[in-house]
C-alpha cells in the first residue's frame, strides 16, 4: 500500500490547468437544471416536492432540483439502513476500505469537474473549490488506511491459559448531517468515516448543496458500495432532521454545522425514546470565532497577509476563518493600515472567473445576517474597509474590516460566517491571549510572533483545537493537522485524525480460556 500523502493543490498559473478547469465548468454547465431522485437501498425515488439548488453568484441559474424526503421516506430509509447493517457490518474491513480507495481514484480522475460543480453550487473560487475536492480525496485515502490499521483491534495482555482480544465493532445506523461550506469534503469525510467502520448511513446533506452530494453518491456506487449502505435523503432539517435524530433505531449522529443546530441535536439525541435500547452517540463539529494574535516583535507583513487570507478566503465562510484579530499596541496602527491596504486590493464577484479572489455568500438568509452584523459593527467599531453588499444578482458582500472594537462587542463574540473581521488592541501578549480565549468557542487560532517564549505560552494557554504559529488559521490538512475544536465548537472530535474512526465504533473484549 502506498503510504498516505495529501492530495496536491492545482497550480492555476499553469495554462493547461486553467484550460482544464474552464472545460470542467463547461461540463458542469452541460448538466445544470436536472431533476435528481433520492437514493434509498439503491432505488431511485423521484418526489414531487423538490429542493431547488441555485448558483449563489447568479440566483437565476438552477444547479438542480433535488427530490425531498418526507418523514415516510426517511422511515423507509431507516428500515433499509437497519436491514443492510446486518450484512454490511460483517463485510471485511478490507472490502470496505477498497470502496474508499476506488472512490478516491474516481474523484481524482474527475477532480476539476467536482471542483467546478462546487464553484457553481457553493460559489467557491477555483482554488477554494480545488482544496475542497482535494480534502475529499484525502478523507477517502486516509480513513481507508486508518481502517486497515484498526481491523485487528488493539493489543491487550493475556495470561497463561487465556487468550484475550480487543476488537472494534460497528455501532449501527448513523445519521450524517453535513454543512454546505465544505459541501464535498465534509459531506464525504463524515459519510465514509461511518461506512468504512461498518455502519450504515442516512445522509442528509445541506439543502443548498444537494447536487454535489448526489454526484458523490454515484461515485460510491461506482466504487462498489452495496445498495443500502449509504442512503441519500435530502430534506428539511426541521422535518427530516428532527425525525431521524429522535428515531429509536438511530445509533449515532454525525453532525457538522452551526452551534444552534448542533446543541439542539445533542439535546434531542440525549432523550431515550420508546423502543430505544442504547444511548445515542453524537459527534458534533460546530462553529468558531477564531482569532489571530499579533505580537509586538512579529513579522508584520506576514501578520497582515495571514489575517486577510484567513478572514476573506471563501468569503469568511469557514468555521476556521479568522473573524477576530488581537494586535499588540506597539504594532497596532501599522498592522491595521496594511490589513486595510490588502483588503482593498481584493477582488470579488463571479467565482467562475479565476481572477476573482472571492465569490458570493451562500444564500439570502446568510447575506441578510452578514449585512445586519455589518450594521452592528458600524456601531461597535471603526469601519476600515468594505461594509457594502449587493444581492441584486447574487449574494455579494465586500470584504469588511472593523478596527478599535471592544473585545466583548457582539462582532467580537458571535459567529458571523461571512467576510467580516473585527480587530482589537492588546497592551501585552498576556492580555492578547486572554482576549483570544474570551469566547464560547475554541476551534482555531494563530499566533504571529518571533518570541519563542510566547510560542510556548500560547501552546499551553491558547485554548483551541487547532493552533497555528506564523501562518493563518485556516487550511488544516487531513492526516497532518487533525481538525476539531473545544468548548462550543463541538464534541472535541478530530476529523482527519488518528482517533476519529474509533468514534464510529465500540470496543469488544473477548477472553477465551485455553
Ligand atoms: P446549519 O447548522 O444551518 O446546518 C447544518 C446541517 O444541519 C444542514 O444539513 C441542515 O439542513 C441541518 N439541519 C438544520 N436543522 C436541523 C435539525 N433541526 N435537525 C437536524 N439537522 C438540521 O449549518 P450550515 O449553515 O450548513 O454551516 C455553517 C456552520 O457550520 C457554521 O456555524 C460553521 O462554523 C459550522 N462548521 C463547522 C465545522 C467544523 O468542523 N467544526 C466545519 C464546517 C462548518
Amino acid at each position: 500500500m502506498i503510504p498516505y500523502k495529501h492530495e496536491p493543490f492545482t497550480d492555476f498559473t499553469q495554462a493547461e490547468n486553467k484550460k482544464a478547469y474552464e472545460e470542467a465548468l463547461k461540463t458542469v454547465e452541460g448538466y445544470l437544471g436536472q431533476d435528481y431522485p433520492l437514493i434509498i437501498g439503491g432505488e431511485r425515488i423521484m418526489t414531487e416536492d423538490k429542493l431547488v439548488s441555485t448558483n449563489p453568484a447568479n440566483k437565476e441559474e438552477v444547479i438542480g432540483r433535488v427530490s425531498k424526503a418526507s418523514r415516510d421516506l426517511a422511515e423507509k430509509a431507516m428500515n433499509v439502513a437497519d436491514e443492510t447493517f446486518k450484512t454490511w457490518s460483517k463485510v471485511k474491513p478490507e472490502f470496505r476500505a477498497d470502496v474508499l480507495f476506488k472512490a478516491a481514484a474516481i474523484i481524482r480522475r474527475r477532480k476539476h469537474e467536482f471542483s467546478a460543480l462546487l464553484t457553481k453550487e457553493a460559489g467557491k473560487p477555483w482554488n477554494e473549490a480545488d482544496a475542497d475536492t482535494a480534502e475529499a480525496i484525502d478523507f477517502l485515502e486516509y480513513y481507508g488506511r486508518q481502517m486497515l490499521k484498526l481491523k485487528d483491534g488493539m493489543p491487550v495482555e493475556s495470561r497463561p491459559g487465556e487468550f484475550n482480544r480487543f476488537d472494534y465493532i460497528p455501532l449501527g445506523v448513523g445519521v450524517v448531517i453535513s454543512p454546505w461550506n465544505f459541501a464535498l469534503a465534509i459531506m464525504a469525510g463524515t459519510t465514509v468515516a461511518a461506512l468504512v467502520t461498518g455502519n450504515t448511513v442516512l445522509l442528509k446533506p445541506a439543502s443548498t448543496t444537494t447536487v454535489v452530494a448526489y454526484k458523490f453518491m454515484e461515485v460510491l456506487e461506482e466504487a462498489g458500495m452495496p445498495a443500502g449502505v449509504v442512503n441519500y435523503i435530502p430534506g428539511s432539517g426541521a422535518e427530516v432532521g428532527d425525525y431521524l435524530v429522535d428515531h429509536p433505531r438511530t445509533r449515532f449522529v454525525s453532525f457538522t454545522g452551526s452551534r444552534e443546530i448542533g446543541t439542539r441535536i445533542y439535546e434531542r439525541a440525549a432523550k431515550v425514546n420508546e423502543g430505544q435500547i442504547w444511548l445515542k452517540r453524537v459527534i458534533a463539529e460546530m462553529g468558531g470565532k477564531d482569532t489571530i494574535v499579533v505580537d509586538n516583535n512579529a513579522d508584520l507583513e506576514l501578520a497582515a497577509q495571514s489575517i486577510v487570507k484567513s478572514a476573506f478566503g471563501f468569503s469568511g465562510q469557514k468555521c476556521s476563518a479568522c473573524s477576530r484579530a488581537v494586535i499588540h499596541e506597539d504594532v497596532y496602527d501599522q498592522v491595521v493600515a496594511r490589513v486595510e491596504e490588502l483588503t482593498k486590493e481584493l477582488t470579488y464577484g463571479d467565482p467562475s472567473k479565476q481572477s476573482n479572489f472571492a465569490g458570493p455568500v451562500i444564500d439570502q438568509a446568510s447575506f441578510d445576517k452578514i449585512m445586519s452584523y455589518i450594521e452592528i459593527g458600524k456601531e461597535e467599531g471603526r469601519l476600515v474597509a468594505g461594509g457594502e453588499g449587493d444581492d441584486s444578482k447574487g449574494f455579494f458582500v465586500a470584504p469588511t474590516v472593523f478596527a478599535d472594537v471592544d473585545p466583548k462587542a457582539r462582532i467580537m463574540q458571535e459567529e458571523i460566517f461571512g467576510p467580516v473581521v473585527a480587530i482589537t488592541k492588546a497592551k501585552s501578549f498576556d492580555e492578547a491571549i486572554e482576549i483570544a480565549n474570551n469566547t464560547d468557542y475554541g476551534l482555531t487560532g494563530a499566533v504571529i510572533t518571533n518570541n519563542r517564549e510566547h510560542i510556548e505560552q500560547a501552546r499551553q494557554d491558547f485554548h483551541v483545537g487547532n493552533l497555528y504559529f506564523n501562518r493563518g488559521c485556516t487550511g488544516a490538512i487531513v492526516g497532518y493537522q487533525p481538525f476539531g475544536g473545544f468548548n462550543m465548537s463541538g464534541t472535541d472530535s478530530k476529523a482527519g485524525g488518528p482517533d476519529y474512526l474509533q468514534l464510529h465504533m465500540q470496543g469488544k473484549t473477548t477472553s477465551e480460556t485455553l
